[in-house]
């Protein structure tokens, strides 16, 4: 069987006011605080559009390489639904603000289980279009009433239409995963699924191999997390195929998805299909897009793609510690602050994969809210490059950075755990250790290089632990073998 997924993205803007009129866009508001008569659809009232929306839409049609045609425009659609009073939706019907493009998907972005088995690496996910929107009301159902909050009515929604050639569910994950992280690399959203600025519905078609033509077109509405569009597509995937199996025939339909159940369930089947009698909204003037394009350009963010080559251009670093860095762009910008003029940032991209991230994922701690700055962490790596403190120490200090705050000097300092380099110093403990065990030296001198270790090992044991291990072998071997 073939399966064919089709995506529709829709994206809740980083935009201050709404789409059509001055009402500001915050989550989590009291209901209905923040409404006027053009967003609660009062007669008389007026569309003016939200720039900012336009350019951010603009923004994300370059990004993702659509064409961009010179003239957009806006129109209604028409239905009618207790959320959205005007009767009407104005969005983008025939002239949208971007065509074609298409979204990279990277590895990384696949589900961690699904990363080894990429049917096709470096796969580009063709769009159909993105066009702009107004968003619609919110419905609360209560036990007996339903309650209708306008505080969402006309916030500024983009729109992503995928073609359906995505071919499994994984696809799925990694169209959406890929299409959030470049969201959030141009500032055009935050992209958060859990605040409702990222919301799918997914067409999805399974056929026997030798059909040519895409099977009954099936929709899941309103999927709300990556991981459940991930689930409810491998469902739909497998109860299509077992009914094809059977004989039977799809139609289309639209279904929903209960995540705690675990399966989709029918909602309508086309014979509700509506006719949206779309017309050109009387009240608003189409737009020209060259001087928006131009502007665009200008702000232009690098992509994921050109970051993930730039770090292991500059900085050295594997083009795997590379990805995973600029996979979170608030991590890529740690790294960058404290590689920027570091000896080694080679060094700095393994403590943030390993110690930091840890320390983070263990205090439940965004990357943003470290407690430790990018500087104080490469304070704390020039120590161990200078020979100052061992690696076993800097763990140490690590740990009490991220609890206290204070810089890698201070609490060596405090401690007293500074590492021991003074050759002088090292020479005289070498001394001492060599004439305490007259028969490794002895053994060393016939050969058994093995007896240098139980030497050094000594000498660590003499300083307390704190003598430098690589200056404590120069110094013996220097010693025994002259
Ligand atoms: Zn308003």
């Amino acid at each position: 069987m073939l399966t064919s997924i089709g995506l529709e993205v829709h994206v809740q803007l980083k935009a201050r006011s709404k789409m059509f009129c001055a009402c500001p866009v915050e989550f989590g508001a009291p209901p209905n605080t923040h409404t006027c008569p053009t967003c609660l659809g009062l007669p008389g009232g007026l569309p003016v559009m939200n720039q900012e929306a336009v350019r951010l839409t603009v923004l994300t049609a370059l990004m993702l390489g659509c064409d961009i045609p010179p003239v957009s425009k806006f129109d209604r659609k028409n239905y009618f639904y207790p959320d959205m009073p005007k009767n009407y939706q104005i969005t983008q019907y025939d002239l949208p603000l971007g065509v074609n493009g298409a979204v990279p998907l990277h590895d990384l972005a696949y589900p961690k289980d699904a990363q080894k088995n990429i049917a096709t690496s470096d796969k580009e996910v063709a769009l159909v279009r993105i066009h702009l929107e107004e968003d619609v009301a919110k419905s609360f159902h209560f036990e007996n009433t339903t309650g209708i909050d306008f505080n969402r009515a006309g916030t500024p929604l983009m729109e992503i239409v995928s073609q359906p050639v995505i071919n499994s569910p994984e696809e799925a994950f990694a169209f959406l995963t890929s299409l959030k992280q470049i969201l959030i690399y141009g500032r055009v959203s935050d992209a958060d699924m859990e605040k409702g600025q990222l919301r799918c519905d997914c067409n999805v078609s399974v056929r026997p191999e030798q059909e040519q033509t895409l099977g009954a077109k099936i929709e899941i509405k309103n999927m709300n997390s990556i991981s459940g569009v991930r689930r409810a597509l491998a469902y739909e995937v497998r109860r299509q195929t077992q009914a094809l199996e059977r004989g039977e025939k799809l139609e289309q339909e639209t279904r929903g998805w209960d995540d705690a159940v675990g399966e989709t369930f029918l909602m309508r089947t086309k014979e509700f299909a509506h006719d949206y009698r779309y017309f050109a909204d009387p009240d608003l003037v189409p737009v020209k897009t060259e001087m928006l394009l131009e502007e665009a350009r200008g702000r232009l963010p690098e992509s994921p793609k050109a970051k993930r080559a730039r770090f292991v251009q500059q900085y050295g670093v594997s083009s795997y510690d590379a990805d995973v860095l600029a996979d979170d762009l608030a991590l890529a910008g740690y790294f960058e602050a404290a590689a920027k003029g570091a000896a080694r940032p080679k060094n700095i991209a393994n403590w943030i994969l390993n110690d930091l991230q840890n320390a983070l994922a263990q205090a439940g701690c965004a990357v943003v809210d470290c407690p430790i700055a990018p500087t104080a962490l490469d304070e704390l790596i020039r120590l161990i490059d200078d020979g100052k403190i061992s690696g076993k120490q800097a763990k140490e200090v690590f740990a009490e950075m991220f609890t206290s705050g204070k810089s890698a000097a201070a609490i060596v300092k405090e401690k007293g755990i500074e590492q021991l380099s003074d050759a002088a110093a090292i020479e005289e403990l070498c001394d001492e250790a060599l004439a305490a065990n007259p028969k490794p030296v002895a053994d060393f001198k016939a050969g058994n290089r093995a007896s240098l270790n139980f030497l050094k090992g000594q000498v660590i044991k003499l300083s307390r632990g704190t003598a430098n291990p690589g200056l404590v072998g120069e110094i013996l071997e220097r010693k025994l073998n002259g």
